[in-house]
């Protein structure tokens, strides 16, 4: 069964090979979804919607740049009819101490994660308002809820913290719209956003207090993207889903 025959969806972040955002926009594809891939690098972003099939499309987006975002948007919804979904998911991390966050680098990680966040779904909203309809969903982190120790520093903390209250807010808010917000807090996968910088110390650390036992896959938060952004979850709005192979359990 096809879960998005005849929706249209927008995936920030897209184009990393092995990256979340891919993985989602690849599900989305085999759902029948139309699917936009975001990312900063223009031909990146082209090359990943080739990768989805025929008729995706990829566009140059830096999710931090409001008139970037609102040019994007424009630019799918003068080639296809109405936004269906959106998801959130560019983000940048850096493993810092809480004494070793230069102002630059709160700029980068709250810009990236939360401004984006913001920009984007300001973007979509009015599309999605006039149709009644739509689910955006945004990348969260496990660090937001348990405060850090994976990888992300206090200020990733922060950000990832930051898109849950704007997750549950923009919920209450559209939710009369017809429109949902969910967020995902996914733990330990294994994808680059991590740039080289994990050690195998650090990894065994962070497998120690999965009781599964195993990092998570790209494909596991693709499939809770696609339950929220479907049907499926047609009464779920606010919520916060984990992905995180029981590192934190409530
Ligand atoms: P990834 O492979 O690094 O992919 C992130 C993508 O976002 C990259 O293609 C990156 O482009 C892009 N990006 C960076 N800045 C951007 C901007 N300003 N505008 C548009 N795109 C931008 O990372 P990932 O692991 O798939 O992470 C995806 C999301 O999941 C992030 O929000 C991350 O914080 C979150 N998350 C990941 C994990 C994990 O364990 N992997 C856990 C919890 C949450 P460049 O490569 O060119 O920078």
């Amino acid at each position: 069964m096809k879960l998005l025959d005849g929706c249209v969806a927008i995936v920030t972040g897209a184009a990393s090979p092995r990256g979340l955002g891919k993985a989602t926009a690849q599900l989305f594809a085999q759902h029948g979804a139309k699917v936009a891939v975001l990312d900063l690098d223009a031909n990146a972003a082209a090359n990943a919607a080739k990768d989805l099939g025929g008729g995706h499309m990829g566009l140059a987006c830096d999710v931090t740049d409001k008139a970037d975002c609102e040019a994007a948007i424009e630019t799918v919804r003068s080639r296809w009819d109405g936004i269906d979904i959106l998801v959130n998911n560019a983000g940048i991390t850096q493993p810092l101490k809480i004494m070793d966050i230069a102002p630059g680098n709160y700029d980068a990680v709250l810009d990236v994660n939360l401004r984006g966040t913001l920009y984007m779904s300001q973007a979509v909203i009015p599309a999605m308002r006039a149709r009644k309809t739509g689910s955006i969903v945004n990348i969260s982190s496990v660090s937001a809820q348990r405060g850090g120790g994976i990888f992300g520093g206090p200020h990733y903390s922060a950000a990832k913290a930051g898109i849950l209250g704007l997750t549950k807010a923009m919920a209450r808010e559209l939710a009369p719209d017809g429109v949902r917000c969910n967020a995902v807090c996914p733990g330990f996968i294994a994808t680059d956003i991590t740039a080289g910088k994990l050690t195998d110390d650090m990894q065994e650390t962070i497998l120690a207090g999965i009781p599964m036992g195993r990092a998570g896959e790209a494909s596991d938060v693709a499939g809770c993207c696609l339950f929220l952004a479907s049907g499926l979850s047609a009464y779920v709005t606010g919520s916060e889903v984990d992905v995180n192979g029981g590192s934190l359990i409530h």
